[in-house]
């Protein structure tokens, strides 16, 4: 039963000292990758229109050299866009929770959510978003998932999630109901939710039976969206930790969101809460995890994007 909370990391800092020339040169080059966008779906009717390859302005190597503080020009074809995001999406090397991480395809539904499309890494469409999104943010608009915009995206998503890990007040405290439960055995102690946060999961869980992308996964597989864990005492988490000491910092957090009774670990696939990367690409393929990375902040539910299970009720 691993829980967690970590440290977001903040680039604020650093975002600050060149805001301001970011935001004008990021719509430089957002203007460029979609100016090629555009170029590359209509380039036959140019032609036809008149301008034949022969009267086709090149950028010259001395436009190229002019053009290289914006890192874009290589980045403005965007195939090679595309291409570089399929990359950098198993190859990107960052850190999360003191631990070297390894590309960001494990992320990729959560992202795809933030930027609105529905398209994958390897094409313009999800280039294209990216840059519409990275222009908001005030970060250069590549169309490019690298480093940078990664930790903004974590920063965003960290932002989201449960501040104060104080405990309900009793009468907050309600004891959901057996059926909800993952483990069909699990005592009463340990079924307790916040009453928001419980209502809230049970509208969740009747819009996903209702939704035809995902009512008949939850049909066949009854275990899909149990909740797995909720309230949990500081005692209890103690316990936890005595019985996994090596699940480090991005495992079971000493001031854990679940003292709150508003997180919960919800079965999406695969072993339950394993932070493996292995089982968490099995977890975020599975429809239920699709369609809540698409759904739950209808219902007040963000979540901790490092735990596809685990889910927080922050309205
Ligand atoms: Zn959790």
């Amino acid at each position: 039963m691993i829980s967690t909370y970590t440290q977001s990391h903040n680039n604020t800092g650093k975002m600050k000292l060149s805001r301001l020339i970011r935001i004008l040169l990021s719509g430089a080059v957002a203007a460029s990758l979609g100016l090629a966008l555009i170029q590359s779906g209509t380039l036959r009717g140019q032609t036809q229109n008149g301008r034949t390859p022969g009267n086709t302005t090149r950028p010259t190597s001395k436009t190229m050299t002019e053009r290289r503080p914006l890192e874009s020009l290589k980045s403005s074809n965007p195939r090679t866009v595309a291409t570089r995001n399929l990359q950098l999406q198993s190859e990107l090397k960052w850190m999360f929770g003191g631990k070297p991480q390894r590309g960001w395809y494990l992320y990729a539904p959560l992202v795809q959510s933030l930027i609105g499309t529905d398209q994958g890494a390897d094409t313009t469409g999800f280039a294209a978003a990216l840059s519409r999104w990275q222009l908001k943010q005030g970060l250069q608009a590549s169309g490019i998932l690298d480093e940078e915009s990664l930790y903004a995206m974590v920063g965003h998503w960290q932002s989201l999630r449960i501040r104060d890990r104080n405990y309900p007040q009793p009468d907050q405290l309600v004891t959901g109901s057996l059926e909800d439960f993952y483990d069909q055995s699990r005592p009463e102690e340990l079924r307790q939710v916040h009453l928001e946060a419980y209502t809230a999961y049970k509208q969740m869980i009747l819009a996903a039976k209702a939704d035809p992308l995902v009512g008949p996964t939850l049909a066949d597989d009854a275990k899909y969206l149990k909740i797995i864990s909720s309230f949990r005492s500081r005692e209890y988490q103690e316990k936890l930790r005595r019985e996994s000491p090596n699940a480090g910092r991005a495992g079971l957090a000493v001031n854990s969101p679940h003292f709150t009774g508003r997180a919960l670990d919800i079965y999406v696939g695969g072993e339950p809460v394993e932070t493996k990367d292995s089982n968490r690409s099995i977890q975020i393929q599975t429809p239920v995890y699709l369609w809540l990375t698409r759904n739950a902040h209808r219902f007040g539910f963000r979540p901790y994007f490092y735990e596809p299970w685990h889910w927080e009720y922050v309205r």
